[in-house]
């Protein structure tokens, strides 16, 4: 299983990819969809099933219009026959909960300038690890996470606080707004959290800023979080 599929399923095998079954998408962005029409072309050949995307319909009529659209990319979801295409359309609502094989996944708000969801991933009685996906200031998804077991939380700031206009019109973080956002979490309810969507270029300034605010009292002890930057390559055990 996948979420998201930006430029990062470039470090997988064609082993690693044959064996994905579903993808999970957050929004139609390209940087969270551009590895997919190439990733579904390179295994299609050697599946015997098709590979299932799951995303709000907004999302999945936009990939169906801009990019499986015989023009940009062959139809997919009519080839090689209509009875056994290589990907099948799955689409989910915000609160709805799939199934996959021993997890579960549940479609989280986010508040994005295409229509958007975050993701929490569990197994029976296990922590949940939560995506939030693209986003700006999100209330319902703090609602949702303070009231589930969290044992990792994935979170972008796509810019550095200088840019921070720019985060609030495009509807992603900045440290500022992270930090605004983090006081939302439950106290009883600590996690480690990752930083993830940083510019390439920014990086470096906006996790000092995030350390920054994270020992200072600007926001309070409700700031009080153990951040971290997601980098490639990492594994997780929850
Ligand atoms: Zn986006
Ligand atoms: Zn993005």
């Amino acid at each position: 299983m996948l979420i998201d599929a930006g430029t990062g399923v470039g470090d997988l095998t064609l082993e690693e990819m044959l064996g994905i079954d579903h993808v999970f998408l957050t929004h139609s962005h390209l940087d969270h969809i551009a590895a997919l029409p190439l990733m579904v072309d390179a295994v299609a050949s050697r599946r015997k099933s098709p590979v299932t995307l799951h995303a709000l319909p907004e999302t999945l009529s936009a990939l169906k219009t801009h990019v499986f659209n015989n023009v940009i990319w062959p139809d997919f979801t009519l080839l090689p026959t209509v009875q056994n295409p290589f990907i099948q359309f799955s689409p989910l609502s915000v609160g709805e909960v799939r199934e996959i094989g021993n997890l579960m996944i549940e479609a989280l708000p986010a508040s994005h300038s295409v229509p958007a969801v975050g993701y929490a991933a569990s197994s029976a009685g296990g922590v949940n690890w939560v995506f939030t996906g693209d986003t700006g200031h999100n209330p319902a998804l703090w609602s949702r996470i303070n009231q589930m077991r969290v044992g990792m939380l994935v979170i972008e700031t796509a810019f550095s606080n200088r840019e921070s206009e720019l985060a609030v019109l495009s509807k992603h973080l900045a440290p500022q707004t992270l930090a605004q956002e983090l006081r939302h979490i439950d106290q009883s309810n600590l996690y480690p959290i990752y930083i993830t969507h940083t510019k390439p270029a920014e990086t470096n300034l906006i996790m000092n800023e995030i350390a920054l605010f994270e020992h200072s009292t600007m926001a309070g002890a409700a700031c009080e979080h153990d951040i971290r930057w997601l980098s490639a390559g990492q594994e997780f055990e929850l």
